[in-house]
């Protein structure tokens, strides 16, 4: 996720937008009623966008005799399990399945409903998009909004108008969290971006507007070469042999992009901006590829993500990054120069608890965590050496790619590759994830990176 960035503009009616999104209390908290040993597999969706129906097919492992899942934005009309009609059991929105089997699968019909733009979280057909992150995902499919469970995504889309593409992965591949599954629906071209030298195929898919192709093309110039540093630097891709970024249209909030791998979504006003989109492709490393374990490791998403899509950037001849995320955000953070700005307001990005906070309303869901984030990895890369620290970053997602881990697991591993340093990367981890202060020299930190 990258929250809107305004850059030097900056209306009311996006800061209502975005304060909208970041409150909206109509989407379900996570349930706490799934047990953490249950296990969805694979979900096919199959959603009639005309219709507002949709039945969802969960393969899962029980727990406790039962399937729980979360149906709180739905209206569910049918459950089988295995093929065999089974109760309609819901308490507070949650559906619970007798089950006993090692794995079985649930099919769920039901219909969902149409969301406004100002709710931002299941299928809103004014926009074209369906969005579920963090945890909204039962606004659009039965689901376990937990971080911990990934699974794989395939999904078919009909009830699209005529003349409109639904873009949409078939399969997602490989595990990734709930909230990675999403369609789009428009007017769209599609450019055809090339190949990575492991064979990923690369898509960009635009909208109609002013330069709509020209601003696609600027926006992805280095994405194939980007996309490839990943794979080649990190490790493969796990989202199968074609990705690619889709123009979403947010109304007046579309700044940033959303990590739908394989098709990842970039909101229209930066579909032209080379970060936005390699930041949102470097998520199917980290956020995706490697998910969290709790929402306060945001840290390891958006952090490390910001880190390696500048350093991607620099290492394909592309734009560098720094000084963009030092004035443009860390300034106004550690100034507090824009205290009314949620997104820019500061605070300690790596709490000590897990699931405790209120995620949604937490100030560690804001560019904080990102730019806080990026320099503690730049910082890193100037003690050890940033092409050590790319070996640390893809031995760290070798061993964690499809499962749920935790930003200390990250700093546990810098500090056991870079043993004499570990003292040092102790203070960057007090420095910058720790301390709600910034270093007094963060500008100069940050700023003046040297590749
Ligand atoms: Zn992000």
């Amino acid at each position: 996720m990258l929250p809107p960035r305004t850059k030097a503009l900056r209306s009311p009616a996006l800061l209502l937008a975005l304060a909208a999104a970041c409150t909206a209390k109509d989407g379900p908290a996570p349930s706490p009623d799934i047990p953490a040993t249950q296990d969805i597999q694979t979900t096919d969706l199959a959603l009639d966008l005309a219709a507002l129906s949709g039945t969802a097919t969960v393969v899962v492992r029980p727990a406790a005799g039962a399937v729980t899942l979360d149906v709180a934005g739905l209206t569910v009309t049918r459950v089988t399990v295995d093929g065999e009609d089974a109760a309609l059991d819901i308490v507070d929105g949650t559906l619970s399945v007798p089950a006993d089997a090692d794995t079985v699968s649930v099919a769920v019909d039901y219909t969902f409903p149409a969301r406004g733009p100002a709710m931002f979280d299941g299928w809103m057909p004014a926009l074209g998009v369906s969005f579920v992150w963090p945890y909204a995902c039962s606004n659009l499919f039965p689901c376990n909004p937990s971080l911990e469970d990934g699974l794989v995504f395939t999904m078919s889309v009909s009830g699209v108008d005529e003349g409109l593409t639904a873009i949409y992965p078939s399969s997602t591949h490989g595990d990734g969290p709930t909230y990675m599954a999403a369609v789009a629906v428009g007017d769209y071209t599609r450019l055809d971006l090339g190949s990575t030298s492991a064979g990923t195929a690369l898509y960009a898919w635009y909208l109609p507007g002013t330069n709509a192709a020209a601003r696609a093309a600027r926006g992805t110039a280095h994405l194939v070469a980007a996309f490839d540093y990943f794979e080649q630097t990190y490790g493969a891709y796990n989202f199968g042999p074609e990705a690619g970024t889709i123009e979403v249209d947010w109304g007046s909030d579309s700044w940033g992009g959303m990590e739908h791998h394989p098709y990842f979504h970039v909101g229209t006003f930066d579909f032209d901006d080379e970060e936005a989109q390699v930041h949102e492709a470097g998520h199917g490393w980290f956020g995706d590829g490697v998910r969290l374990a709790c929402w306060e490791d945001f840290v390891l998403s958006e952090g490390t993500t910001t880190y390696i899509a500048a350093r991607a950037l620099e290492q394909v001849d592309g734009p560098s990054e720094w000084a963009y995320y030092v004035d443009d955000f860390l300034v106004p953070i550690c100034e507090g120069t824009q205290p009314n700005d949620p997104t820019l307001v500061n605070t300690i990005v790596l709490p000590d608890t897990c699931n405790e906070i209120d995620f949604e309303n937490d100030a560690v869901w804001s560019l904080t965590t990102y730019m806080k984030g990026a320099c503690f990895y730049e910082d890193v890369g100037d003690l050890i050496g940033p092409d050590e620290l790319d070996l640390v970053i893809a031995e760290f997602y070798a061993a964690h790619v499809g499962t749920a881990a935790r930003m200390e697991d990250m700093i546990t591993l810098l500090k056991a590759r870079a043993p004499s340093h570990a003292d040092a990367i102790d203070a960057l981890v007090s420095d910058w994830l720790l301390s709600y202060a910034c270093p007094e020299d963060y500008v100069e930190r940050c700023r003046s990176h040297t590749p």
